[in-house]
């Protein structure tokens, strides 16, 4: 049961780099608490803050030492390094006055860590908690185990931010979503750990509930690091990472609802929940196509002229109306755009009626504000291109084919 996985592989699963991030949704640690509170487990007593003066005043509620963190999408903060300071992501205050100077250094500056992107992240809001006097820091984690198509419960005894440097230490055990922890796994745990029977009493209620939580709510990922033995004696969860199944979604809207996005990736969302696929790229000509391999080959198409597409849209098979409005919308935001190239073939969704959407776009608009090619083939195309050409809307110009579209919009922006 204990055979050990290749742990290179392990570890990229768990404390993935940047690079390797899978989408998915992942929680805030305020947000990740909160659940943990749901599911009984014993979290701080935290508050969320996004102003130095409201730091301050909840480290004088709190009247005494507390913890001050920033609330970002990845872990390491603790031996992070922020922008302002140079000093970590976690910090212990001991008094209000400490709380709204530290506060002052950590919002509205990046912290830069192991797991964010080189330039670190934004830090918008901090979470405070009375400070924990900690006895002893164990790992937790629930993932699954892809190669074995079973969850697998992860422990180490040598928890907090060297987590990394001791492999050799993380005990693991497969598991069935429905048998949960199983007594003969709770009982190794107990003697490998040298647990005292109360002390597996809590820890086995933390793990049952990790599980329900897991299995109920959809997550790929649920770990907690540390989990600390406090000085009393008791268990609580320090700090928590969770990961959520993308394709669960509709039937986990209240976690879903919960998605912080950097202010780039809101367009992303925003589209995504419309059902268009949108990935920002790094040039200055907008697309808006349907299907995968035609917005493919028109951001080829485009770099063969000399050009460079600014994203990847596609509106998807069943372009509506209400999609190419949005795809609109979040093109029209991006200064960076100097022209649109509207590339649609028509199979099941007719050409006119896409003509008629763009028409119905531009007339909201009052016109475009850079010029915008469309090129129509399929389905009525005929009707669609000769609707768009009636229109006589300022900088909306019709090409039928696809090389001459492709070329036209180089031109025109560069
Ligand atoms: P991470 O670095 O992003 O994983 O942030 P954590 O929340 O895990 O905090 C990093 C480390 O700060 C923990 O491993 C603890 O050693 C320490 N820490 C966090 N909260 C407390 C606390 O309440 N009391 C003490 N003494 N240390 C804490
Ligand atoms: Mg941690």
């Amino acid at each position: 049961m204990f055979t050990k996985l290749p742990l290179p592989r392990l570890f990229r699963v768990l404390r993935g780099s940047f690079k390797q991030q899978v989408r998915g949704l992942g929680l805030l640690e305020y947000h990740s608490h909160k659940l943990l509170k749901d599911f009984h487990i014993p979290v701080p007593n935290g508050i969320t803050i996004r102003s130095p003066q409201e730091a301050k005043e909840a480290v004088s509620t709190i009247n005494a030492p507390s913890v001050i963190k920033a609330q970002i999408l990845a872990g390491g903060r603790g031996k992070g390094q922020y922008s302002s300071d140079g000093k970590g992501g976690v910090r212990i205050v001991k008094s209000p006055g400490d709380a709204f100077e530290s506060a002052s250094n950590m919002l509205g500056y990046h912290l830069k860590t192991k797991q964010t992107p080189p330039d670190g992240l934004l830090v918008e809001k901090l979470y405070i908690y009375k400070a924990v006097d900690i006895a002893h820091e164990f790992y937790v984690a629930i993932t699954f185990d892809r190669d074995r198509n079973m969850p697998v419960l992860l422990i180490s005894d040598a928890g907090g931010v060297n987590i990394e440097s001791n492999p050799d230490k993380l005990e693991r055990f497969w598991f069935h979503l429905d048998a949960g922890i199983t007594n003969e796994i709770t009982a190794y745990i107990q003697a490998q750990f040298g647990f005292s029977d109360s002390e597996i009493k809590a820890i086995s209620h933390i793990l049952n509930q990790m599980v329900k939580l897991f299995h109920e709510k959809d997550a790929t990922l649920l770990e907690l690091n540390p989990l600390v033995r406090t000085a009393r004696g008791d268990f609580m969860c320090l700090d928590a990472k969770f990961d959520f199944d993308n394709s669960a979604r509709f039937r986990q809207t209240e976690i879903f609802s919960l998605e912080e996005q950097s202010s780039e990736e809101k367009d992303e969302y925003e589209a995504s929940k419309l059902g268009l696929s949108y990935v920002r790229l790094d040039g200055n000509i907008g697309n808006i196509v349907n299907g995968a391999g035609l917005a493919m080959a028109t951001n080829d198409l485009v770099s063969l002229f000399g050009g460079k597409c600014a994203n990847f849209l596609d509106v998807g098979g069943g372009a509506t109306k209400e999609t190419l409005s949005k795809a609109f919308d979040i093109l029209d935001k991006d200064s960076r755009i100097k022209g649109i190239l509207v590339n649609i073939y028509g199979g099941i969704v007719r050409c006119d009626m896409i003509a008629e959407s763009i028409v119905a776009a531009a007339s909201k608009k009052q016109g475009f504000r850079v010029p915008v090619i469309v090129r129509l083939q399929g389905t009525n195309c005929n009707k669609g291109l000769e609707l768009i050409k009636q229109s006589n809307l300022e900088n909306l110009i019709v090409e039928a084919d696809f090389d001459a579209a492709a070329q036209r919009i180089v031109n025109l922006t560069s």
